[in-house]
C-alpha cells in the first residue's frame, strides 16, 4: 500500500499547486449522462466522442490492474482576455491556455517524474500518465479526488483556482492508505453567469455542451460552419469562464508551470493574416494553436 503523503509531497515538489487521490470505480452516472448527451447529437461533428465507450467510464478497464488515480492540476493566469480585446477588433481573441507552451508536454513530463520517484520507493508499482490522451473522464475523477466540482459550463471549478487549471492523472496499480473525498461545501449555487455569457447558447443546460454551437469546438476541431458566429475568436473561447466568479476571485499559483508567452493584443489580424508557416512553426510550434494550424487561424480569422 502506498503512502498518500508521500504522494502529495512529490507532486507538490514537481510543480502542481493542487493534488487528490481517488479508488478506480465505474463512473455509472457519468455513462448515463454521457449516453443522454449522444443521443441527443451533441457531439455534433466530434466522431471520436463515440469512440472507447466500454473504457471511457472505468479506469480500470482502460489501464489492467488500475487501483488509485492520482489527479493533479496546474493553474494559469487566465486573465488575458480583457474587455479592450472586445472594442478593437484588429486584434483576434485567442483563448488563455493557447497562449503557453504546450501544456500536454509540461504536465506530463512531470508527472513522469513523479511516477519515476514513486517507483524508486515502491518497486512493484506501475504507473501510466494522462494528459488529455486517452478517454478518461478526467473531470469527474478531480471531483472524486476533492479538486473541485463540475461547473454548470462543464468545466471543473476549483475553489481556489477557478477554473483555469489543466489536469493531469497517474493511474497507479497499488492502493493508497487514505483517498480523499469529494467537497462537499461549494458549488454554483444559484449562479448562471457562464450561461449568460455564451454567445451562442451553446450551454443549452447544466453541464450539457451543444458542440454545434461551441465557438471552441468550431475554431479548433470542426470543419468550417458559416451558422456559427465566432465572436471574434480565432482559437478557443474563454467567455463562459470570464464572468465565473470564481475565476475573478481566483488566487495567483505560485508555481506556475505555463507562464504565459504572448498576448493575443501582440499581434493584429493583418499580421495573422499575413504570417507564413514557417514564421507560425517558429514562434507558435510549441503551443496549443499548432493544433489548429495557421492556415486554420487564419480562415477564422477571415470570417
Ligand atoms: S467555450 Fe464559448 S461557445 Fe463554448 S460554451 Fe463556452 S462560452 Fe459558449
Ligand atoms: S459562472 Fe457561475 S454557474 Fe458558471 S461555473 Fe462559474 S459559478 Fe458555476
Amino acid at each position: 500500500m502506498l503512502e498518500a503523503k508521500y504522494i502529495r509531497n512529490l507532486v507538490k515538489t514537481e510543480g502542481f499547486d493542487l493534488c487528490g487521490i481517488t479508488a478506480c470505480r465505474h463512473l455509472a452516472k457519468n455513462e448515463e449522462a454521457f449516453g443522454r448527451w449522444l443521443a441527443m447529437g451533441y457531439d455534433s461533428s466530434l466522431g471520436y466522442m463515440r469512440n472507447y465507450l466500454d473504457k471511457r467510464f472505468d479506469v480500470a478497464a482502460l489501464v489492467e490492474g488500475a487501483r488509485t488515480v492520482v489527479v493533479c492540476a496546474a493553474p494559469y493566469d487566465g486573465d488575458i482576455a480583457p474587455k479592450e480585446v472586445d472594442v478593437v477588433p484588429q486584434y483576434p481573441k485567442i483563448a488563455s491556455y493557447a497562449c503557453r507552451r504546450d501544456y500536454h508536454k509540461v504536465i506530463r513530463k512531470r508527472l513522469l517524474a513523479v511516477l519515476k520517484q514513486l517507483q524508486a520507493r515502491y518497486p512493484q508499482v506501475q504507473g501510466r500518465v494522462f494528459v488529455d490522451s486517452a478517454p478518461l473522464i478526467e473531470k469527474q475523477l478531480a471531483v472524486d479526488a476533492g479538486l473541485g466540482w463540475i461547473g454548470r459550463q462543464s468545466l471543473l471549478v476549483t475553489p481556489r483556482y477557478g477554473s483555469y487549471v489543466m489536469l493531469g492523472e497517474l493511474v497507479l496499480t497499488e492502493e493508497v492508505d487514505v483517498y480523499d473525498s469529494p467537497l462537499q461545501t461549494v458549488g454554483c449555487g444559484e449562479c448562471r453567469r457562464c450561461i449568460e455569457a455564451c454567445p451562442t447558447g451553446a450551454i443549452v443546460d447544466d453541464m450539457v455542451i451543444d458542440t454545434a454551437r461551441c465557438i471552441s469546438c468550431h475554431t479548433i476541431e470542426t470543419a468550417p460552419d458559416d451558422r456559427v458566429d465566432l465572436h471574434g475568436w480565432v482559437f478557443g473561447c474563454d467567455e463562459c469562464q470570464r464572468y465565473c466568479p470564481y475565476n475573478r476571485s481566483a488566487k495567483r499559483s505560485e508555481q506556475c508551470i505555463m507562464p504565459r508567452e504572448f498576448s493575443p493584443q501582440d499581434i493584429s489580424n493583418d499580421e495573422w493574416l499575413m504570417m507564413s508557416e514557417d514564421d507560425f512553426q517558429q514562434r507558435f510550434g510549441h503551443t496549443p494553436l499548432k493544433r489548429a494550424g495557421l492556415k486554420k487561424i487564419q480562415s477564422n480569422i477571415k470570417r
